[in-house]
């Protein structure tokens, strides 16, 4: 059990950014409204992860660091065998790799209750004072696995790994207010935004002003797929690609489809080396995309990758075409 734990930690918790990434979008699931993530060391020697959202009771508490337990399948989800290969496996892999610490409090419960789950051997609950919500813990990830903790890069690259992965989290998600802190880094502060131009302005707490300034919005729904987002000016550029992003359906994916419709919308402009920044937002039947490919790894596959090339191609097009160019 230990051991079969440990293996399906190597597929889910690669490095201390994909611990991170599962955390927090446990955190949106759970409806919070604000969450701070501190990290040290990369992440290597602490995650802290603290939420508002509905937080667990007793029983809850006990389920969720056991494996292939999950609050979220529904009878629909057996039509897609697929997707359940990576359901309910998060805390309990990262509890056979880590000293984890699992505290929570769920609405009217008068106090908390934290589980331990050091590298496989769990304690608890206890009782803990604490606000609504919950506060996950990983302390001194993969101390135990030398042979994976040997592949990690150094604190410096998983911090930025890290960075990586809140940002592009922060904006999938404009209606959470996002703290992130820690030894690791100066703290970054990007509160809720609502209503329309909500994404414009959280592009602009997480990518900086100059780029809303320096940007067209998108706004094209063509062959059943839905285009927003912000399109950089041509003459707004970057030395490297690491400022495009993409997100299908809520969730930033990485996928050549999108990227060779990026660079085609662009060809009529010679940037020398440089790179247009975009964060592009698709909406799109989820019946016509597989997203499993490797949940962990965000790679998807359109049905049409044709009509998702056409769709972002003209839009970005259209776009810069109505602000003169
Ligand atoms: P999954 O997210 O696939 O269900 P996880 O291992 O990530 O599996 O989490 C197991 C369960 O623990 C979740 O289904 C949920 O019920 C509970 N859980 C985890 N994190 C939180 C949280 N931050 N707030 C409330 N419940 C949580
Ligand atoms: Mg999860």
């Amino acid at each position: 059990e230990d051991l079969i734990n440990r293996i399906a930690a190597g597929e889910v918790v690669e490095r201390p950014a994909s611990v991170v990434k599962e955390l927090v979008e446990n955190s949106i699931d759970a409806g919070a409204r604000r969450i701070t993530v501190a990290t040290a060391g990369g992440g290597m020697d602490l995650i802290r992860i603290t939420d508002d959202g509905c937080g667990m009771d007793r029983d809850d508490l006990l389920l969720s660091v056991e494996r292939h337990a999950t609050s979220k399948l529904t009878l629909d989800d057996l039509d897609d065998i697929r997707t359940l290969g990576f359901r309910g496996e998060a805390l309990a892999s990262i509890g056979s790799v880590a000293r984890l610490s699992v505290a929570s409090r769920p609405a009217g419960a008068e106090s908390g209750l934290v589980l331990v789950v050091d590298n496989g051997r769990r304690s608890g609950p206890m009782p803990q004072a604490m606000n609504r919500g919950t506060v996950i813990e990983v302390r001194d990830l993969f101390s135990q696995v030398p042979a994976r903790r040997k592949f990690l890069k150094s604190a410096r690259a998983e911090t930025a790994a890290i960075t990586d992965v809140m940002r592009r989290l922060a904006m999938a998600n404009p209606q959470v207010h996002f703290v992130l802190e820690g030894t690791d880094r100066q703290v970054s502060n990007w509160p809720a935004v609502t209503g329309e131009a909500a994404l414009a302005a959280r592009l602009g707490q997480v990518m900086g002003a100059d780029f809303v300034e320096n940007a067209v919005p998108l706004a094209m729904a063509r062959h059943g797929v839905v285009v927003a987002g912000l399109a950089g000016l041509p003459t707004f550029t970057r030395a490297n690609s690491l400022s495009q992003f993409y997100f299908v359906n809520g969730r930033s994916v990485r996928d050549k489809v999108l990227v060779g419709a990026v660079r085609a919308a662009y060809a009529d402009y010679t940037f020398r080396d440089r790179f247009p920044v975009v964060a592009l937002y698709l909406a799109i039947d989820p019946a016509a995309v597989d997203v499993n490919v490797h949940p962990a790894k965000a790679e998807l596959r359109f049905r049409d990758g044709g009509g998702v090339r056409g769709a972002v191609i003209r839009a970005i097009g259209m776009a810069l075409h109505e602000a003169g160019y």
